[in-house]
């Protein structure tokens, strides 16, 4: 079973991606991940990416279909690719390479949540200064207000959580996906959950439909 997952920030979708990855036993290849491994290695690559994301650029198409691809390459099936491709250029290496190896993906997932759910969730998150720890004004609040219950630091709001950037995020996002969405709906493989509710709420509109999926080609390896 190979899956996409996509979702604006705040979407929950690292989340159920983890549930997805255990639950299937899928290889998660979160693009994010990737990309801070590589710049947490110094390699030449990791070094070159560290300076577009310093100067707030975005990164090449090409330095990023090179990552995902090489490490599609040694997974090969039964994965659930989160963060990518998130532009035409990408989806187009993406298509290239599923083709070249016969590969076909199950499902493209989008968890949608409105602008306003976005924003409250992205700005509602608190981080301990001192050991990273993540906490929510709403959803999960510490056991003394402003102080992390692990460590008792200092807790803050990162500056990329501000609602104003976080609305600006969510703009960016949406602007973005639009043609990508459009792609996998032609395709027939698109499936908009709505991503409104709890994380258990939420996850029981993904799993029946990655639960057939999955009985499906269980099925199919059974009769060949
Ligand atoms: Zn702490």
């Amino acid at each position: 079973m190979n899956i996409l997952i996509f979702g604006p920030p705040g979407s929950g979708k690292s989340t159920h991606s983890r549930t997805i990855m255990k639950r299937y036993s899928l290889t998660y290849i979160a693009s994010g991940d990737i990309i801070r491994d590589e710049i947490k290695k110094e390699s030449t690559l990791g070094l070159e990416m560290k300076k577009f994301i310093e100067r707030g650029d975005l990164l090449p198409d090409t330095v990023i279909n090179t990552l995902v691809l090489s490490k599609l390459r040694r997974v090969r099936e039964n994965f659930i690719i989160d963060g990518y491709p998130r532009t035409a250029e990408q989806v187009l290496a993406l298509e290239n390479y599923l083709y070249d190896h016969g590969i076909k993906i199950d499902a493209a997932i989008d968890i949608y949540i409105t602008k306003k759910e976005s924003v409250q969730r992205i700005s509602g998150r608190r981080i301990c200064s001192v050991c990273g720890a993540v906490y929510h004004v709403k959803y999960n609040l510490p056991k003394i207000p402003g102080r992390c219950d692990i460590c008792g630091g200092q807790l803050i709001q990162r500056e990329d959580d501000r609602p104003e950037v976080a609305e600006k995020r969510y703009n960016i996002y949406i602007n973005n996906m639009n043609p990508i969405i459009k792609f996998y709906k032609k395709q027939g493989i698109y499936v908009k959950i709505d991503g409104h509710g709890s994380i258990n709420e939420v996850w029981e509109r993904i799993r029946p439909l990655l639960d057939y999926i999955h009985n499906r080609e269980r099925k199919r390896k059974t009769y060949e």
